[in-house]
């Protein structure tokens, strides 16, 4: 099947494929990027606290945990280095967030406690499909460390509501899944699947609420009882109960009020960062390009001059220069393209709102405002700036 967000990622300029299904961003796609992340730390940071793990780490708290070469349906990007070590370059991080958080977990005072970071990872995985199945990903990891099941769900409940903000805030349209634990072990997982026809999960979709099933026998939504769909989706995260698989293995344990020894409880939490561009994509585009969000759009504005008169060409400088200074993100073209390739590319790139400086601006002094749907307004030149802001 035609992927339309990997071949409008490439058009739009986001991406620069290497090949092998390893990825560099653009300036644009960096952006994007970013935009991306920032909303998902806003509400990550009310929750948890933000470190930076290991990407090239060594073999020893994998053999702790069982999964030293053992990481199923995953491959693992592993190397030796000079001495003779065994390294991987990182493809998840329970191993390294149990390392991380053993100094600071010593009694029941310490719980419950969760941290999380965003940054690449890496998996021998068959690359397909632009940034949807890569080999270098983007990815936002939280782990959540408790005392007792009662901390684990609450704090699980949190990362749900939370994850639904954050593709809330995102414009995804998603359904909840709740799902097998697959390679992560534990006892609950749940997955957010945005629907698209390029994904590659097969599921039943409730046209009324986010309700979804993998179960594909079932006839009416658990929540709703309205009918369910077949579709497929982009799975753009997940969340594990992990109980005590790690925490067993690698002995991290806790002292509890009467000073006995207990195991720490655990969960993990994962966002596909780059894929979730893709995702984005794939629900908002139109004919002509992207239609981002303004959360998400490297550009909240472009601004066009459409006559070659001083006059209208001094004004989009004019207006681009003020509204920088008001901290909008905008694109002044520097009048190497024609209008009409203008209008194309700021389409193409999903810049929100277009301002045209043309004819009424000459005549009438009137600036045009044309919404990434079409829709237009007009102001006053003198009030552009204050009242589309
Ligand atoms: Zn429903």
């Amino acid at each position: 099947m035609h992927c339309k967000s990997a071949e409008l990622a490439v058009q739009a300029g986001l991406v620069h494929n290497y090949g092998s299904g390893t990825f560099g961003f653009s300036h644009l796609g960096q952006k994007v990027l970013d935009n991306i992340e920032s909303v998902i730390r806003k509400e990550m940071d009310k929750i948890g606290q933000e470190v930076k793990m290991n990407i090239l780490q060594t073999s020893e708290m994998w053999k702790k945990s069982g999964r030293w070469k053992n990481f199923e349906g995953e491959e693992f990007f592993n190397l030796t280095n000079r001495d003779d070590k065994d390294l991987t370059i990182a493809a998840t991080h329970e191993e390294a967030s149990v390392e991380l958080t053993r100094k600071y977990i010593r009694s029941y005072r310490d719980l419950d406690l969760t941290i999380y970071q965003i940054g690449r990872k890496f998996r021998d995985d068959h690359a397909r499909n632009g940034l949807l199945r890569a080999k270098e990903f983007v990815m936002k990891d939280a782990y959540s460390f408790h005392k007792h099941e009662k901390g684990l769900q609450r704090k699980y409940q949190e990362f749900l509501d939370t994850y639904r903000n954050i593709f809330d805030k995102l414009g995804l349209e998603y359904s909840v899944v709740a799902a097998d634990n697959s390679s992560m072990g534990g006892s609950q997982s749940h997955e957010f699947i945005a629907e698209a026809e390029i994904g590659s999960d097969t599921y039943l979709k409730c046209e009324n609420c986010e309700f979804g099933t993998k179960n594909l026998k079932h006839e009416t939504c658990n929540q709703c009882s309205s009918e369910l769909r077949k579709v497929n989706g982009i799975e753009i995260g997940h969340c594990f109960k992990l109980g005590t698989r790690y925490t067993n293995s690698m002995d991290l344990t806790f002292d509890t009020k009467n000073g006995d020894e207990e195991q720490v409880t655990m969960a993990s939490y994962g966002i596909g960062v780059s894929r979730v561009i893709s995702a984005i994509i794939e629900q908002n585009h139109d004919e002509k390009g992207i239609t981002w969000n303004e959360r998400v759009s490297a550009f909240e504005f472009s601004v066009i001059a459409a006559r070659h008169e001083d006059e209208a060409q001094e004004k989009a400088e004019q207006v681009y220069r003020e509204l920088e200074d008001k901290g909008a993100e905008v694109l002044l073209y520097d009048g190497q393209q024609s209008v009409g390739e203008q209008f194309r590319d700021s389409d193409l790139l999903g810049v929100n709102r277009k301002i045209v400086i043309g004819n009424k601006f000459l005549e009438e002094g009137l600036i045009d405002v044309e919404d990434r749907s079409g829709d237009e307004r007009e102001f006053k030149a003198e009030k552009l700036v204050e009242e589309a802001t």
